[in-house]
């Protein structure tokens, strides 16, 4: 527990001991061994570059480029090094390519669905159509935005259907939108038919490459025989790409491309309406922190174009030895073509998915469980960065041992009281007290993300609305004062 406001203030020194003794509580950010949250390149140095230029940064406030012109200067760069790796700029069919940065891929969704929607304000009931595939964050967007989200059912091959989006394009569609790759399983979108049927239909086109935007070109320029996605395909009219995720900048940064000035202005916000100070924001926080983006082009510039190259090698190669061991190991398989940067494993013959992903985190793999959804299993994720090329040798003897140990364990059995309780459970009957008896009941302390096989199996039996309502309860049963 820590005190944030003691009534006499505390060394420096001491400040800082303690925000590292807090730090010990975390999974590992570096390693090689966490395969969601944080993307590691495994570069010395690097973390320490990024830390001083933050300092540098940090208190300039993004709120007045004018007051601040070395923001301007930076965000301009980091938009035009996105431009040019997503296929714009001078000499391109998209020379007229502008973008913001944002504080991440969900604020970089939610404005591209805003300057969609606010583009057409004769449309009172806009929507928005999206791939079952697509980021939890088009569904956010669509929620604080008020437009009507449509989900089209991806092909057996986890893709978007293209026949199937463009027939979901209605007189309301504002926006158009699919993942190069989807998070989930790391696949990429047929990006150039979908963009033909909405640019007929004269929809804007949104590729999210929020995940893979910064690896797939990279990706491509080893050989990797990947469909087009960038501005290079007509018909798309934005791009985002997270630059905290495979430019391996540090938390708090993404970059928002439109093709063209036109289509990015209705995402601004300007107010003059008031006694204050005239006001426009091209991003939904009006005072921001400089520090994310001079850490983001301090990493851009010391990794450079070649260094992502490098690194985008040994994360495929990783992805190959992870895949790899995957198959050679009796109990799990594959459940997407490990194509990009994800390896997506389920369980076989019994194997219970959320017990291995237990006994993976005791033996130091923290994966990432995700729910069965639609007609789609239970899944283990592994986000892949070029740090397990270090340790990917040694997955799949512990893989195995894993999947030994949860076979030994058996699957998850829970309580029938839970189970019957669970069943005639509604979102609306989900109250604090009752996710405190729940907790209690699922013997949740403090430090869970080891053993979360119960969270999981009840979760996963559980229709998407009640999950939701049980997250949110958990989450609210976390976040409290600490008197
Ligand atoms: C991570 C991700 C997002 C959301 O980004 P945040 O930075 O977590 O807000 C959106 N789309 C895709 C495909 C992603 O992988």
């Amino acid at each position: 527990m820590i005190e944030a406001l003691p009534s006499t203030g505390v060394p420096a020194g001491q400040v800082l001991a303690e925000l590292q003794e807090l730090r010990t509580a975390d999974l590992p950010t570096h390693g090689g061994r966490l395969f969601a949250y944080v993307y590691d390149p495994d570069v010395d140095g690097l973390d320490e570059l990024a830390r001083a230029a933050y300092a540098i940064s940090a208190h300039v406030n993004g709120l007045d480029p004018t007051a601040f012109p070395s923001l301007l200067a930076m965000e301009n760069a980091l938009v035009t090094s996105a431009a040019r790796l997503l296929g714009a700029g001078p000499g391109t069919t998209a020379p007229d390519v502008v973008g913001s940065v944002t504080s991440g891929g969900t604020e970089s969704l939610i404005l591209a669905v805003k300057a969609a929607r606010d583009a057409h304000p004769e449309i009172t009931e806009p929507r928005l159509v999206v791939p079952s595939t697509a980021h939890a964050a088009f569904a956010k967007a669509a929620h604080y935005l008020r437009v009507a989200l449509d989900v089209v059912p991806v092909g057996p091959d986890l893709r978007a259907d293209s026949v199937a989006m463009a027939a979901a394009i209605r007189p309301e569609t504002v926006l158009v939108a699919a993942s190069a790759p989807s998070y989930a399983h790391g696949v990429v979108d047929p990006i150039t038919a979908i963009a033909a049927a909405a640019a007929e239909r004269g929809v804007r086109f949104h590729v999210d490459a929020c995940f893979g935007g910064w690896v797939l070109p990279y990706l491509r320029r080893l050989g990797a025989e990947l469909p087009e996605f960038d501005f290079g395909v007509p018909g798309v009219t934005s791009i985002s790409v997270d630059l905290h995720k495979y430019a391996y900048a540090p938390k708090g940064v993404s970059v928002l491309l439109h093709r063209d000035a036109g289509l990015r202005m209705p995402q601004f916000f300007a107010y003059a309406d008031w006694p204050g100070y005239t006001m426009v924001n091209p991003v939904i926080s009006s005072t921001r922190s400089g520090g994310p983006i001079a850490a983001a082009v301090a990493t851009l510039r010391h990794l450079g174009d070649d260094g992502y190259l490098r690194l985008a090698g040994k994360t495929r190669d990783a992805v190959g030895v992870l895949a790899d061991a995957v198959e050679a190991t009796d109990g799990v398989r594959l459940f997407a073509p490990p194509e990009t940067t994800v390896v997506c494993l389920t369980t076989t013959d019994g194997v219970d998915l959320f017990v291995l992903a237990d006994e993976l985190a005791a033996r130091g793999w923290h994966t990432q469980p995700q729910l069965a959804y639609a007609e789609l299993p239970a899944t283990i994720h592994l986000t892949v960065t070029a740090a397990v090329g270090a340790t990917a040798a040694e997955f799949a003897k512990d893989l195995a041992a894993a999947v030994s140990a949860t076979r030994d364990r058996g699957p998850i059995d829970l309580p029938p009281a839970l189970l019957e309780a669970a069943g005639a459970l509604t979102p609306a009957m989900v109250t604090p007290e009752l996710i405190e008896g729940l907790a209690a009941g699922l013997g949740l302390g403090d430090n869970i993300a080891g053993s979360m096989a119960s969270v999981n199996s009840l979760l996963n039996i559980a229709p998407a609305p009640l999950r939701e309502a049980l997250l949110a309860g958990f989450l609210s049963l976390l976040q409290r004062p600490t008197w």
